[in-house]
C-alpha cells in the first residue's frame, strides 16, 4: 500500500471538474485518505515547489498555484504514485495520452489541472506539507 499527494490546481477548480478528477482516481481503485480545499499564499506555493526553484517557470508556476483555491488530497492504493501519474498524463497536455486528465482538460503545460507526487521521496515531503498524521484516515 502506497500514499501519494495530489492537487486539483486552480484551473481545475475553476473549470468545475473536482468531481470528475476524483472519480477518475476512485474508478481505478484508488482511495481518498484525506482531502481539503485551501488557498495557498505565494510563499506556500514556493515552498511546495522548492525543487523547481532554479527553473525558468518557478515564478509563473507559483503565482498560478496561489491565484485561487486548490483541492489537496492524499490518495492511497497499490502503486498509488505511478497510478496517479498515469491517470494524470504527461506534464504537457500535447504529449498526454488520450483519456488522461491532462489530455482531456489541460489548456497548456503550466495550466495542467492536476499535480501528483513523482516518487516516494516527493510524496514523503508533499503529504506532510498539507496534512498531519491525524488528518489521514
Ligand atoms: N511547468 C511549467 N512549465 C514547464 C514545466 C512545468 O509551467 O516547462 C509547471 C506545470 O504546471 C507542472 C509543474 O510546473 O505541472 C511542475 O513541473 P513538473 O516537471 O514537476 O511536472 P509534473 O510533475 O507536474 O508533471
Ligand atoms: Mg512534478
Amino acid at each position: 500500500m502506497e500514499r501519494t499527494l495530489s492537487i486539483i490546481k486552480p484551473d481545475g477548480v475553476k473549470k468545475n471538474i473536482i468531481g470528475e478528477v476524483i472519480k477518475r482516481f476512485e474508478e481505478k481503485g484508488l482511495r481518498i485518505a484525506a482531502l481539503k480545499m485551501i488557498k495557498m499564499s505565494r510563499e506556500d506555493a514556493k515552498g511546495f515547489y522548492i525543487v523547481h526553484k532554479e527553473r525558468p517557470f518557478y515564478e509563473s508556476l507559483t503565482s498560478f498555484m496561489s491565484e485561487g483555491p486548490v483541492v489537496v488530497m492524499v490518495i492511497e492504493g497499490e502503486s498509488a504514485i505511478t497510478k496517479v501519474r498515469e491517470i494524470m498524463g504527461a506534464t504537457n497536455p500535447k504529449d498526454a495520452a488520450p483519456g488522461t486528465i491532462r489530455a482531456d482538460f489541460a489548456s497548456d503545460i503550466e495550466h495542467n489541472i492536476v499535480h501528483g507526487s513523482d516518487s516516494k521521496e516527493s510524496a514523503s515531503y508533499e503529504i506532510p506539507y498539507f496534512f498531519s498524521a491525524l488528518e489521514i484516515k
